[in-house]
């Protein structure tokens, strides 16, 4: 084989299935002029990180292959819906980096051609309002094994239907009592096809039309007719609708014209992620039994939630990469979402030093008064990003959990008689402990080695351990949120019999500390992203101000992922 038809060759092997299925689509010149898929988020909640993955996946593809994406508000259950929830969605989607065609569009704009198409369907003697019961309703469906019995009101004439059907519409005939329904195959083996519920009676109040109607379609009745009417051409959605796909179809093959595109229905997998729960119904509990501050907690698995974390949109579009696109359900590691902004991180966020837990250092033989300014490398993954000068006093705070009083012969941080590096700065000796009435240590008495400036031996001699520190003078105070997962279980929805997902909330996934931060950290902005040596990654709040400081904890420095993926190798 000569090299090229082998890049060609890797080239088909990377493609996923839907990017196969979208190029021989294209290779048929004239099916399409163009791709255009869409996003269409049920503005019921938040956006999270399952909506992420199809975000990157539906924009992604249509970026790849020079077409657009129309972002679609599927909002035709007009209880749950909410323009708080549509305006956050927009934001998450841009913030992730991608651009809708044109504006949003919503299904309720398309209420008047809904129901055109289901007048036509009247006509056709393929859909007929139906009065009976939910309870027989249910009975007369049949199961996935007993075929289903037609209703009683199935074989109505066509003028009766369109009359009730435009009563239902004016809010003439009371919810619950008719709904329209299509007629198809009451013995279909598939459940969804034993005429389906087109239109039903809702008389509340839509977020965008008000009250004009007082019927809504249902989402089989309006998602691939909404596709239809926008010219999509793949219509890319979730594994669940493998089923509905024959009703897609169906409804299409009586609605859709020649010469217009018809959309065509590809399932994946949904996003499952481990210690996570996704369902915004779920979610929107967590939120108002207040389990979380709000959607936008940094411990909710919301896009502004990571985004409120320090997650960046970059590292976000890297995991959804790197998990590709399933045909099969699964559970991905979250330890691989936070291997992704680690990594991201790493290139991008400054060092700084902070001190969570703090223990007063006084350093015996360095001057009382003096204060001097030491070089620090900002970013050791990256030069361009320079140095800055750290103050260093006679006082300075270490780490609790860096001093052993009784240390074992590993332990390589500070001890009575034990030296130790400040990172920068210089190498001290623990010589004396002070401790309260009490018997807490208050206070560590140490030296320094004015020949160790900069941390650099002056003789040979090694130290094993490098501490972080700040100089206690110059120090700003900040609250600090340091999380953990907001649930025990890898399964949050394994639970005992009688209990439901929230028995599963870690209790400690919030711990607030009070800490001590280097000067530099005085100006920084929401949303700015710094490494706080040996502790982790941590991003400024957006409710932090200059004069009250808040860090949240993206991650620690630990990766899990790594070091899985490490010694795995053969
Ligand atoms: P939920 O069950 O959380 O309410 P949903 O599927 O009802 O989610 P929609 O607003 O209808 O939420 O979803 C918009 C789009 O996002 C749909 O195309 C849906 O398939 C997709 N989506 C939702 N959850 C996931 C997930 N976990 N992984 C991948 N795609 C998802
Ligand atoms: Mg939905």
């Amino acid at each position: 084989m000569n090299e090229k038809s082998n890049i060609e060759k890797n080239e088909k092997e990377s493609l996923n299935f839907i990017e196969q299925i979208v190029e021989n689509d294209l290779k048929d010149t004239n099916k399409y002029k163009k791709i255009i898929t869409r996003f269409p988020p049920e503005p019921n909640g938040y956006l999270h990180i399952g909506h992420a993955k199809s975000i990157c996946l539906n924009f992604g593809i249509a970026k790849k292959y020079g077409g657009i994406t129309n972002l679609r508000f599927d909002d035709t259950n007009p209880e749950k819906e909410d323009i708080e929830y549509v305006n956050s969605i927009k934001e998450d989607i841009k913030w992730l980096g991608f651009e809708w065609n044109d504006k949003p569009y919503y299904a309720s704009d398309y209420f008047d051609k809904l129901y055109e198409f289901a007048v036509n369907l009247i006509k056709q003697k393929k859909a007929y309002v139906c009065e009976l019961s939910p309870e027989e309703l249910s009975e007369y469906r049949g199961t996935p094994t007993k075929p289903g019995k037609p209703s009683p009101w199935r074989n109505r004439p066509v003028e009766e239907n369109l009359m009730l059907l435009e009563k239902m519409k004016n809010g003439e005939i009371d919810e619950g009592k008719m709904m329209l329904r299509a007629k198809i195959d009451m013995a279909s083996p598939n459940m969804h096809m034993r005429d389906p519920i087109m239109y039903r009676i809702r008389k509340v109040k839509h977020h965008r039309t008000g009250n004009k109607w007082n019927i809504y379609p249902m989402y089989d009745f309006a998602h691939g007719q909404s596709d239809y009417i926008e010219g999509i051409t793949h219509s890319i959605c979730t594994l669940e609708f493998d089923v509905h796909r024959p009703l897609y179809d169906w409804f299409l093959d009586q609605i859709a014209e020649k010469g217009k595109t018809r959309p065509k229905q590809i399932e994946f997998a949904r996003l499952n992620l481990s210690y996570t729960i996704m369902s915004k119904r779920k979610l929107l509990r967590l939120v108002k039994e207040n389990y979380v501050s709000s959607w936008d907690d940094p411990r909710m698995p919301t896009i502004s939630g990571f985004r409120r974390r320090g997650y960046t949109p970059e590292s976000i579009r890297n995991f959804a990469d790197t998990i590709g696109v399933a045909k099969r359900d699964g559970i991905i590691d979250i330890a691989l979402l936070e291997h992704s902004i680690r990594e991201d991180l790493n290139k991008r966020a400054n060092r700084v030093m902070g001190v969570l837990n703090p223990l007063k250092v006084t350093i015996t033989n360095y001057p009382k008064d003096k204060t001097e300014l030491l070089d620090a490398v900002n970013n050791p993954e990256d030069e361009t990003k320079g140095s800055r000068k750290i103050q260093f006093s006679n006082q300075i705070y270490i780490e609790k959990d860096d001093f052993m009083e009784n240390a074992p012969r590993k332990f390589f941080r500070l001890s009575v008689g034990k030296e130790v590096r400040l990172r920068y700065a210089y190498f001290i000796t623990c010589n004396d402990i002070v401790k309260d009435e009490n018997g807490n240590i208050t206070e560590l008495l140490c030296t320094y080695d004015p020949k160790s400036k900069g941390g650099k031996s002056p003789d040979g001699r090694k130290v094993k351990g490098t501490l972080h520190w700040v100089d206690a003078k110059s120090a700003v105070k900040a609250k600090v949120n340091l999380y953990d997962r907001l649930f025990v279980k890898e399964n949050p929805d394994d639970t005992n019999e009688g209990e439901d997902f929230t028995s599963n909330i870690n209790p400690n996934s919030l711990k607030v500390v009070d800490a001590y931060l280097e000067k530099s950290l005085k100006d920084a902005k929401p949303e700015d992203k710094f490494q706080f040596e040996r502790l982790g990654y941590f991003c400024l709040d957006k409710e932090s101000k200059n004069d009250n400081l808040i860090f949240n904890r993206t991650v620690t420095l630990r990766d899990s992922w790594a070091k899985m993926q490490k010694n795995n190798k053969p």
